[in-house]
């Protein structure tokens, strides 16, 4: 589903603009600024967030019903994004949308390596098993199939 969607946004752009998104070099970046986390165990705590644009999941109670299309969010050189981050903060939060929609090695690798705690908020927890370990995360969609992940066979 994910992959579907991703390519239907990605042919609308041009070629070299493609090759940068499907590397993480480019992103399709909704918004940025820095604030203090309002939500979690890291809450009352700075931070720089970077919100990527592109979301296929549906919440009824998406409170960002606008991140949804990615084609309405420039796609933005990671290097720029990153550059703005350390400016203002030792953490960043990686929000959107569903940022694990795109490419994040590149912008993860790029921030750890200068040293930037990095907390990603995405539709946990089937995608942060994919993900691995390293990052905070945050459940946003109630009743997604925990106990499918957990629940024994019956025979
Ligand atoms: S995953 Fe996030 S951005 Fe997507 S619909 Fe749900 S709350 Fe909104």
């Amino acid at each position: 589903m994910h992959s579907v969607y991703i390519v239907e946004v990605i042919v609308q752009m041009n070629t070299e603009t493609k090759a940068l998104i499907n590397k993480g070099e480019m992103l399709p970046l909704m918004e940025e600024f820095y604030t203090i986390q309002g939500e979690g165990a890291h809450t009352g705590k700075a931070a720089y967030f970077i919100r990527i644009g592109g979301c296929d999941v549906g919440c009824h109670w998406c409170d960002v019903k606008e991140s949804w299309d990615a084609n309405l969010h420039p796609p933005t050189h990671t290097d720029t994004i990153i550059t703005n981050a350390k400016k203002y903060a030792n953490t960043v939060v990686i929000t959107g949308g569903e940022p694990l929609m795109w490419s994040l090695d590149y912008i993860t690798k790029q921030l750890q390596k200068d040293g930037i705690k990095t907390h990603i908020e995405l539709l946990a927890p089937m995608r942060f098993l994919v993900f691995g370990t390293g990052f905070v995360c945050r459940q946003k969609r109630q009743n997604y199939p925990c106990s499918a992940l957990t629940k024994k066979p019956t025979n």
